[in-house]
């Protein structure tokens, strides 16, 4: 991972991962993510909304 900017104190946030809770607008799945790339992991869709 590269760090970009200088010491903002954002360590925090990568020792506990931000988990974030998405829905799946295809098959209705809810499910936690993480990062950026996130797909359902019920049907491999991209097509998410995050709850
Ligand atoms: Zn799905």
């Amino acid at each position: 991972m590269c760090s970009t900017g200088g010491p903002m104190g954002e360590n925090i946030d990568l020792k506990k991962l931000k988990t974030k809770k998405y829905r799946c607008l295809d098959c209705g799945n809810e499910f936690k993510g993480i990062g950026k790339k996130v797909i359902c992991p019920s049907c491999q869709s991209n097509n998410l909304e995050e709850i």
